[in-house]
Parts: C-alpha cells; sequence; structure tokens
C-alpha cells in the first residue's frame, strides 16, 4: 500500500485501539497485573507482549513512541521525560571511559554542558569542533571517537550541517546522534541522511502549545532502542508522565499545519528585519545570504521558525528592544504558539566566558525570535514601535 502522508499518519497512527476511542485513554498506572505467574513469567522473559510497569512502557507512552518512529522513519523510540533526559540517556548509552565524543562548537546550553563537563568527570573525552568544516571533524575523529552530535539548524546561530556527509566520513563504526528539535520530522528527518539516533524536546514543536514537556529518541536500530529503554531510560528513571504523552500526541496531529503557519510567519519576520537600518546582521537559513541556504534547501523541506539577529548599538539596543515590546513575551523556549523573544548575552549564555560565547558565535548585539502563530502584521508592528522606541 502506498505510504500516507505526513498528517494522516501523524493524526491516525496505527497500532491499538481502545474501545475505539478517538483518543487514546490516558494510563495514568504506575504498574500493571497479571493474571497468573506464568503469563507474569512470559512478559519477564520477552515471550509474552504486556506491560509490567510504567518505568519501563505504559501503553500511552507505546502510542507516542510507535507515532514519532513512524514520522521519523525509525525502527523504534524511546519516550523520555524532557529533552534532556533524551540526550543524556542516549549519549551515555554509547560512550565508557576512555572513549570520546564529538560535538558541533554551537550546542543547546544544557547540551553544552553535558558534554563539556558532566561526561567528561566519567573520563569521557569530549571535544567541540565546527562541523561546518568537514576538514576539521577529519583532524579531530581518532580512534577513540565513538559518538558525533550535533544539532541541525543549531541555536542560536541557526548553522546548518550536512549530515550525510557527515555519516560518511565517520563511518559505520561512529554513532551520529542528531537532534532534530528546532527542524521537526515534518521538515527534516536525519535518519534517512545516516543518522542512527533522532533526539528531540519534545516540549518545544511537538508539544506546541508550551504546557508539557517531553522527549524522544527515535533509533534506526530496534536492538539498541531495546538497549537504550532496559539498561538507560528505567535505570536512569527518566519516564515521561503518561499524561504528557498524552498531550504530545495531541500535538503531533497539527505539527504540520503549525510548523507552515510558524514557518510563513518566520519568513515575514526574517524579511522585514533584513531590510530594518537598526539591524545589522540576520540569521535566517531561508535567506540566500545565509552561510546553510543551499544545504538547508537540500537537506530539509522548511526553514524553520526561528530567526536570530544582530543590532546596532550592542548591549544598549538589545536591552531597549526588548524593553519595548508590547505583545512578544520575554521568554526563553520556542516551539509555542505565542513569539517568545530572548536575549542570550543576558538570558540562557550568560554564565558563559568571552571565549565560549565566540564559540557559539554569540555577542551581546544578539537577540533570538521563536516565531509563533499569531497574525503577521501584529507581530511586524510589535517589532516595528519597539524597534523606533531603541
Ligand atoms: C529545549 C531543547 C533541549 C532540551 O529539552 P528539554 O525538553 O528542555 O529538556 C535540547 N535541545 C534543543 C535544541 C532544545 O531546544
Amino acid at each position: 500500500m502506498k505510504k500516507k502522508g505526513f498528517s494522516t499518519r501523524a493524526i491516525h497512527g496505527e497500532g491499538e485501539n481502545f474501545a475505539r476511542a478517538l483518543n487514546p485513554p490516558i494510563f495514568m498506572t504506575s504498574t500493571f497485573s497479571f493474571p497468573d505467574l506464568k503469563q507474569a513469567e512470559g512478559v519477564f522473559e520477552f515471550k509474552e507482549p504486556g506491560f509490567v510497569y510504567t518505568r519501563g512502557n505504559n501503553p500511552t507512552l507505546k502510542q507516542f513512541e510507535e507515532r514519532m518512529a513512524d514520522l521519523e522513519g525509525g525502527e523504534d523510540a524511546v519516550a523520555f521525560g524532557s529533552g534532556m533526559a533524551a540526550i543524556s540517556s542516549t549519549l551515555l548509552s554509547f560512550l565508557q571511559p576512555g572513549d570520546e565524543l564529538l560535538a558541533h562548537r554551537v550546542l543547546y546550553g544544557s547540551s553544552h554542558k553535558v558534554v563539556r563537563e558532566f561526561l567528561p568527570r566519567y573520563r569521557i573525552k569530549t571535544g567541540q569542533v565546527d562541523l561546518t568544516n568537514l576538514e576539521d571533524l577529519e583532524k579531530a575523529l581518532s580512534s577513540e571517537t565513538r559518538v558525533v552530535f550535533l544539532e541541525t539548524p543549531a541555536n542560536p546561530t541557526l548553522d546548518i550541517l550536512d549530515i550525510s556527509r557527515i555519516k560518511e566520513l565517520i563511518g559505520p563504526e561512529v554513532a551520529l546522534v542528531v537532534d532534530n528539535t528546532i527542524a521537526t520530522p515534518y521538515w527534516q528527518r536525519p535518519l534517512a541522511s545516516g543518522a542512527d539516533v533522532v533526539v528531540h524536546s519534545a516540549t518545544k514543536y511537538i508539544s506546541g502549545h508550551g504546557d508539557a514537556l517531553g522527549g524522544v529518541a527515535v533509533c534506526r536500530d530496534k536492538e539498541y532502542a531495546g538497549h537504550l529503554k532496559f539498561n538507560y531510560l528505567t535505570e536512569l528513571g527518566g519516564v515521561l508522565s503518561p499524561f504528557n504523552a498524552w498531550l504530545l500526541l495531541r500535538g503531533l496531529k497539527t505539527l504540520k499545519v503549525r510548523m507552515e503557519e510558524h514557518g510563513s510567519n518566520a519568513e515575514k519576520i526574517a524579511g522585514f528585519l533584513q531590510g530594518h537600518p537598526r539591524v545589522e546582521r540576520v540569521y535566517y537559513p531561508g535567506l540566500p545570504d545565509h552561510p546553510g541556504h543551499e544545504l538547508a534547501a537540500r537537506q530539509m523541506e522548511g526553514f524553520g521558525a526561528l530567526v536570530s539577529f544582530e543590532l546596532q548599538g550592542g548591549q544598549k539596543a538589545a536591552r531597549n528592544l526588548l524593553s519595548g515590546l508590547e505583545m512578544i513575551k520575554i521568554a526563553v523556549s520556542l516551539g509555542d504558539t505565542e513569539t517568545l523573544i530572548e536575549y542570550p548575552f543576558a538570558m540562557t549564555h550568560r554564565d558563559y566566558s568571552p571565549r565560549e560565547l565566540e564559540l557559539f558565535g554569540l555577542n551581546e548585539s544578539l537577540v533570538r525570535i521563536s516565531v509563533g502563530l499569531e497574525d503577521p502584521q501584529d507581530l511586524l508592528s510589535d517589532l516595528e514601535q519597539a524597534m523606533e522606541k531603541i
């Protein structure tokens, strides 16, 4: 049968049918009982299907995992309580003391902390390289390298990294883990380009409404997914609540229409900023002068909905812009219906040294907008009036 389209699969999925309910019940239960010991043994030995304890699995979580595996084109998925639980457990699952991880120089703040501070405490070597330059990666690779970890687009500078060329270079022995939070499976499917595991902060576009934390790791290999679930998720315990899995399943149903609208609003805002005399530089992969534009056009089916820009007038201008906004909210996070603006220099990245800020490609003029779903003319007029107040 012909493979169905993205939204059809995001809405209907496959799998269990609970009393013909249009939406799955939320299985708010910690444990599951067995009719007799014989059946309990069958389930414990993986010889029979069944559920034991929600830290291992739960029907609502399973439905979310199956839906994500289908949309990303993976064999299986493991749901987590947050994006960071998914990322830290996935990275740990590949690494032993003495092994090495290489990551792109620009990473989400907490991922950066895991790479720079957490993993090295367990004698795991970590290095950050500019993965837009494959020669740098080639030089950095060693016989100890086990994992390459990247985000593309990478927040906040929106670097675009070439997933298939990176996988070709590192070969089958090194695991490629790609954080696909910003593109979502609607616009980019890294497994098809050679990634081994795709991780997500489902808190962002997948939830879409700023009301639930969640994460997921989608795996190319079914056996590896079992290893991640039963030796890392269940032991480290970063489990997703069945209630949140239900919210995330609900979010998935409208992912396509939301992403289309987020993207079209982002394009308008990027265009407005690019033409504005107070703006020094705009970072948006949809603009032809973005260094990753051509690659993004090949690798993705849309350009995302994050727009970063540098203002003329440095810190003072950035602070004035944020204070002058009337509707756009000052907040971290992204992917919500509300447009959110953040100033990394004073917020998410305030603890980084000047050298690290440079590594991230950040300076005190950079502001990031997660473009929401409001009417674009209202977003533009709020930005316009705040620009006037600078
Ligand atoms: C938010 C985010 C994370 C962390 O996810 P949480 O759900 O907040 O734990 C990881 N990567 C990216 C790109 C993010 O935006």
